[in-house]
């Protein structure tokens, strides 16, 4: 079972010792921003010149300075910019300002694990990572309560990364829920096929799948929206809430002889081997290659299907199906 976390393991006054510098202002960085000063660590906002986040974050009662400025100054970095912009922001702006016995930190593995970020010898480097997105980090601290959050160490030598981490954690509210321990191979490689496989690629392309089978069959592209796409929320509402057996229990005796004879089927072993296929894929950095390498080219693949999925027939009936939910913002 794994270690977890609670507030009484971790001693927030070491931070107030320290200057954390939070790099980027986007979902995670002013959540984790604005946790941090109101529980009173000394907090400074590193930004790009001419950043458009600029005037919120002041407007929010924090200081602005550049990402070098803030680097230098900080005894703590934490970078919350988009992965594929670590490697070089790390290189020119945050390194030569770095001294031995800062700790960079980072909330997703990706940029250390797969060396875009290599921090030099006398660096502590240490990951908390809320699992969940930056609205609600910011909204259940102000509620008192906090998201959890993972912890990992990769590179300890000053001997207290584990303990500054776990403060870190303690200031943006994540053990008032429990921070598990991990591993920056475990937690990159685990998130990577989690959103391939299921989070974000098995679940569109099922959806598209069953989406397509009903229209080719001739039926009403509005009906197989509703029934492959629209109702999926009601759906993972309750398995969030309740897991598959709360699901199941909500259902019809109809739909849950069906999901139960019928869902393994759809997802036979071929698709098993498959995700086997694609779990290499990311353990060994050919996915890491591939992403890096096309970040390099200006994404140019990216582009393309991007472009190519917001032509599908399923993404403008369902434009237009929203349009009828008058509860429904975009
Ligand atoms: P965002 O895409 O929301 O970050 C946007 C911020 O990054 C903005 O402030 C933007 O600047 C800045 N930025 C973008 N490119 C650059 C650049 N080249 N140089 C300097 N600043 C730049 O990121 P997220 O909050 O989604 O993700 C941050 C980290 O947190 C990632 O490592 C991610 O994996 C991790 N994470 C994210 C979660 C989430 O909920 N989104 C959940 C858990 C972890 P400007 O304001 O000027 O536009
Ligand atoms: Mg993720």
């Amino acid at each position: 079972m794994a270690t977890i976390y609670y507030d009484s393991d971790a001693d927030f006054d070491l931070l107030k010792e320290r200057t954390v510098a939070v790099i980027g202002y986007g979902s995670q960085g002013r959540a984790q921003a604005l946790n941090l000063k109101d529980s009173g660590a000394n907090v400074v906002l590193g930004l790009r010149p001419g950043s458009r986040s600029q005037p919120a974050a002041e407007s929010e009662g924090l200081t602005v300075k550049s990402i070098d400025e803030a680097a230098a100054e900080a005894d703590i970095v934490q970078i919350l910019i988009p992965d594929e912009q670590h490697g070089a922001v790390y290189r020119n702006q945050i390194e030569p300002n770095l001294q031995a016995g800062n700790m960079v930190m980072v909330s997703h593995g990706f940029s250390i694990h797969f060396g875009q970020i290599v921090p030099a010898d006398g660096i502590d480097v240490a990951m908390i990572a809320p699992k969940g997105p930056g609205l609600l980090v910011r909204e259940i601290f102000e509620e008192g309560g906090g998201v959890p959050c993972l912890i990992a160490i990769q590179q300890d030598v000053t001997g207290h990364a584990r303990d500054l981490a776990l403060a870190y954690a303690r200031g943006i509210g994540g053990t008032r829920a429990g921070v598990i321990e991990t591993t920056f191979r475990e937690e990159t490689e685990t998130d990577l096929f989690g959103e391939q496989a299921v989070l974000c690629g098995g679940t569109t392309a099922l959806i598209k799948a069953a989406f397509d089978t009903l229209v080719e069959a001739g039926y009403q592209p509005e009906m197989a929206f509703f029934e492959c796409l629209h109702e999926l929320k009601l759906i993972v509402d309750l398995i969030y809430t309740g897991g598959l057996s709360k699901m199941r229990n909500d259902v019809s005796n109809t739909a849950e002889f069906g999901d139960l004879t019928r869902g393994p089927r759809v997802i036979d072993e071929g698709v098993r081997e498959r995700m086997r296929t694609i779990l290499k894929e990311v353990q060994n950095g050919e996915f890491a290659r591939e992403w890096v390498l096309e970040n390099q080219a200006n994404q140019p693949v990216l582009q393309a299907l991007r472009r190519r999925e917001s032509e599908l027939q399923i993404e403008k009936v369902g434009a237009d199906l929203r349009s009828m939910m008058s509860w429904l913002e975009e």
